[in-house]
């Protein structure tokens, strides 16, 4: 007779595989759905566990909020089909019984839950003394300290097996991403928490489809430990999220498609390292650039307000204030006065340049 793994080892290895890949649709939406997604995300072979949303927190009313409890035994009846441990998302005391009594495998609170810190606490308040894998979501806004904070919630209340995900950042204005990455926050999570299990969700951070791939692909070079992938057999139609997601089949071949980090060889160890290090810095330039950009089309806005009152560029006692401004700043963050004074400058002449250009149009 063949040892029969409990649902607890699987979901346990699965917490330890590498890369772990998580997926499923965003919402449960009727049993056949949550059935026919269930065995095609198998047939893939790739999948650890697979994901499902109960409760939907919108941000507006009227959007569907998820089939409820009722789903739950759908999930359950997937799970007992191909053997994949469930995770759902949970932001209510009840909804962590209800999740509980139809023994989901994995809990993860959302960006919206973890925001406020009322609802992290009800969370693992009803947490503890359960021993059951939770995944923490970044906050919506871009806010470590928020996202730390209810690692710390959910720590406290005994959860062993913490988490995180890192979804991205709700930005005004943003237009590329459904959230912005911000990769340097996440980089910094990463810091501050060195040997937490540390998942990407491009779905959230992407809102389409076409730069899904992309987005995996920059989380892998950063050396996240696994994607949370929103798949759905006919995304189109889905209830929620339908453009960000994708078939199981898609999903396979996104996941061949990803350059997959090489184990760390001895030989390797250093290159790995710097590799690593190099894709960081390129991650922040990238951003960098980015805000530099913005700081020109704003600079370019009160060009145009010049231009309007008849104002000259240069406003010296403004340029002064910024001067010190930076200076003080700077210090505090290692940087010398003179890299401050070289770095303002070449801005402040690409800002004249850009208003330049408006008040002469
Ligand atoms: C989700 O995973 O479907 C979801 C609602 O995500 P987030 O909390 O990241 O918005
Ligand atoms: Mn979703």
């Amino acid at each position: 007779m063949t040892e029969t793994k409990s649902m607890k080892e699987i979901t346990q290895e699965a917490w330890n595989k590498r890369p772990l890949i998580i997926s499923g649709p965003c919402s449960a939406e009727t049993e056949e759905q949550v059935m026919e997604t269930a065995v095609q995300l198998q047939r893939t072979g790739k999948v650890d566990v697979m994901r499902a949303g109960i409760w939907k927190p919108r941000t507006r009313p009227g959007s569907f909020e998820g089939i409820g409890t009722k789903g739950l035994p759908w999930l359950q009846k997937a799970k007992k089909l191909t053997g994949i441990p469930v995770a759902i998302e949970v932001a209510t005391a009840k909804q962590v019984e209800d999740a509980l009594h139809f023994e989901v495998d994995i809990l993860w609170i959302g960006a919206r839950t973890t925001v406020n810190p009322f609802s992290v606490q009800e969370v693992a308040d009803a947490l503890r003394g359960v021993d059951v894998p939770v995944l923490i979501k970044n906050p919506i806004n871009p806010d470590l300290e928020l996202w730390i904070g209810a690692v710390e919630r959910v720590a406290k209340a005994g959860i062993r097996q913490i988490g995180l995900i890192h979804r991205g950042f709700s930005s005004y204005g943003n237009t590329e991403y459904r959230n912005a990455p911000m990769w340097h926050l996440a980089i910094e999570m990463k810091r501050r928490h060195p040997n937490m299990l540390f998942i990407n969700d491009p779905s959230h951070i992407c809102g389409r489809r076409d730069i899904l791939l992309d987005v995996a692909q920059t989380a892998i070079d950063l050396d996240f430990d696994g994607l949370m992938i929103e798949t759905h057999v006919d995304p189109d139609k889905a209830w929620s999220d339908a453009k960000q997601q994708i078939t199981p089949e898609k999903l396979g071949e996104l996941l061949n498609s990803i350059r997959w980090r090489k184990e760390d060889v001895a030989s390797e160890e250093y290159h790995t390292a710097l590799e690593k290090l190099r894709q960081q810095i390129n991650q922040l330039d990238d951003e960098l650039m980015q805000i530099i950009g913005e700081r020109m089309k704003i600079s370019e806005k009160i060009g145009k307000y010049k231009k309007e009152n008849n104002i000259t560029i240069l406003q010296t006692n403004r340029w002064n204030a910024i001067l010190e401004r930076a200076f003080k700043k700077g210090d505090k963050l290692g940087l010398s006065k003179e890299f401050i004074t070289k770095y303002f400058d070449a801005v402040h002449m690409e800002s004249i340049n850009h208003q330049n250009q408006i008040m002469n149009s």
